[in-house]
């Protein structure tokens, strides 16, 4: 037997109420503050990933779906959304239409990660980027929508974490400084951070080694290091944010595993956090424009995994409206009833009611069962005597007991019954 591939999922029906809810709510969020959709492909030239998420990250050293198409092409299933949408904006001139530009997208990415709870191979998530502008009331905007978003899930007790990690004017001197309270500490890093020192040192703060914690803990923060652009940048994001009641927490320690971050960098919480269970994050890529050999652009954006969103809403208990039945089951007793049985389902289809017909030959008791386990509100049955009368056998299923009726007659009442509920 074939089995799904280790770290996919097969999202059955009765798992349809929670991705729906979450990708309607994404939407609906979306288009209230002004972001517009945009879909992109899903894969890319593998360069687009080694520039625009970058070389040192894991995604890019460990983690990609890359290979080498019939045309000797090398491409990669995305891991991310943000470099296609900021290759989008450069490749069709977006920087000529009034700055900036708001854009958002559901994907499916693809990582070859450890599965784990929440944490799949082929993931869903939920990005909202804004380019084009360097305002920190775009940074404050996006934390904002994410906030908001999940609150309307029906999300509680999130934390927001938040730090700044400055730009290309103040990042050396804080990268010196960090590899001054970190080279006494050779010996007792683990081995990844001993690479990280001299390649990627702001990767230093990101480790989750135990023995690298009070190293780590007691390194100098970064918003002690901006300067005076980025600080006010960095104060002027958590002063909107208080406008908007929402009151994140300083963590020095958030550096975002991607190359591309510059100034303000952030990540949503769930009530019971690990290290891995961020629901979302993000922050601004000023340089990843130049990187793609771009013009320079600013940008910001969020990206939020949707398969744990929908953990949290399970575990939370939170309620989600659920997706739609059919309303009637149209079942005939009998080959000679056939016919009249699909016009009566023909019938209610071309008055917009959702129609599950029946098929095979079954009993009585199978007919209602199905109908019983579809969740519909009517059952229509066409037997011999139907037939012959002009009738249908018509279980409203709240009721049970059934009524016979005319086939206009039991039409209308379907119809009525139906238009009641969504008025
Ligand atoms: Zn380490
Ligand atoms: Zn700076």
């Amino acid at each position: 037997m074939y089995q799904a591939p280790r770290g996919t999922q097969d999202l059955l029906p009765e798992e349809q109420p929670y991705f729906a809810h979450v990708e309607a709510t994404a939407g609906h969020f979306a288009s209230l503050y002004g972001y517009q959709e945009i879909r992109t492909p899903t894969f890319e030239d593998s360069a687009l990933f080694r520039r625009g998420t970058g070389e040192t990250t894991d995604i890019v050293e460990k983690e990609m779906y890359s290979f080498i198409d019939k045309g000797n092409a090398d491409v990669t299933l995305r891991p991310e959304a943000t470099p296609s949408i900021m290759r989008a904006y450069l490749q069709h001139g977006m920087h000529a239409r009034p700055q900036p530009i708001r854009l958002f997208q559901i994907i499916s990415g693809f990582r070859y990660d450890r599965p784990q709870a929440g944490r799949l191979r082929e993931f869903h998530q939920f990005d909202c980027e804004a380019i084009g502008e360097d305002d920190p009331a775009l940074d404050a905007e996006l934390i904002t929508l994410l906030w908001r978003f999940c609150d309307a899930l029906g999300l509680h007790d999130l934390s927001l974490d938040i730090n700044s990690i400055g730009d290309q004017a103040c990042r050396p001197g804080y990268l010196e400084a960090l590899r001054a309270h970190y080279e006494p500490h050779h010996e007792e890093l683990c081995g990844d951070c001993r690479r990280r020192l001299s390649v990627n040192p702001l990767r230093l703060l990101d480790c989750k080694v135990p023995s690298c914690q009070p190293i780590a803990d007691t390194a100098p923060g970064f918003t002690d290091h901006l300067c005076d652009a980025c600080r006010e940048h960095f104060a002027r994001v958590l002063a909107t944010l208080e406008a908007e009641g929402i009151a994140p927490t300083l963590n020095r320690r958030l550096v975002r595993g991607l190359d591309y971050y510059t100034r303000t960098v952030f990540e949503l919480f769930p009530p019971r956090a690990g290290s891995q269970s961020a629901l979302g994050g993000g922050g601004r890529y000023d340089g990843m424009a130049e990187h793609l050999g771009g013009r320079h652009t600013p940008g910001v954006g969020f990206a939020a995994g949707i398969e744990r969103l929908v953990l949290n809403l399970k575990e939370q208990n939170a309620p989600v409206p659920p997706t739609p039945n059919a309303q009637v089951y149209v079942g005939h007793m009998g080959g000679q009833a056939e016919s009249v049985a699909s016009d009566f389902a023909r019938s209610l289809r071309s008055r917009g009611v959702s129609t599950l017909r029946a098929v095979g030959e079954r009993s009585l008791r199978a007919r209602l069962r199905h109908a019983d386990a579809a969740g519909v509100r009517w059952t229509a049955i066409f037997g011999d005597e139907e037939l012959r009368d002009g009738t249908v056998s018509l279980r409203d299923m709240n009721a049970k007991s059934p009524e016979t009726l005319a086939f206009d007659q039991a039409l209308e009442r379907i119809v009525s019954s139906t238009q009641d509920r969504t008025e």
